[in-house]
């Protein structure tokens, strides 16, 4: 989001260099620079111990594509918090590892997504009402069922990539 107005007072913001960032919108009566703002979340394959991804159908997001867990963190969680959480309210599953995998700017929606890896035990689900339904699919037969190009095919081919090269 950039900022014409200022978020904390309405003031319309004026353009003024700040040190190496550039020009960047000004408010003249709160004295602050507003630096474009996105939202921040996780995206996780959520792994079992023998080698399933957790994909989920969320028919708001797609009736088509699978999904992977994903979330808004909340201000002032770490996001290894926020994605243990997003993974406890979508599937009812508990977290053993975490591992971040890396970052994917989604300009669409103006927003960052930090990619992890989460090793689960594998159980049944116990899904939120947000989640329509899920399903235990092997890894390297999960980017089929995913958007191609899209953040979790791409999430899910680095894991895999990464996968073959710790066997090799
Ligand atoms: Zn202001």
């Amino acid at each position: 989001m950039h900022f014409i107005y200022c978020p904390h007072c309405g003031t319309k913001t004026v353009e003024r260099r700040i040190g190496d960032e550039g020009l960047i919108p000004y408010c003249e009566s709160c004295k602050m620079p507003l630096f474009d703002m996105f939202a921040t979340s996780v995206i996780c394959a959520v792994i079992n111990e023998e080698n399933e991804i957790a994909l989920l159908l969320q028919n708001y997001v797609s009736t088509e594509s699978h999904v992977c867990v994903a979330g808004i963190m909340k201000p002032g969680e770490r996001a290894e918090d926020a994605a243990a959480r997003e993974i406890y309210e979508e599937l009812g599953l508990s977290v053993q590892e975490l591992r971040y995998v890396e970052s994917y700017p989604y300009e669409k929606k103006g927003m960052l997504m930090l990619g992890f890896r989460a090793d689960v035990r594998k159980q049944d689900f116990v899904l939120s009402g947000e989640v329509d339904a899920a399903e235990w699919v092997l890894l390297s037969d999960a980017p089929k069922m995913l958007r191609k190009g899209g953040i979790a095919w791409q999430l899910v081919r680095r894991i895999i990539r990464e996968t073959e090269r710790g066997n090799g």
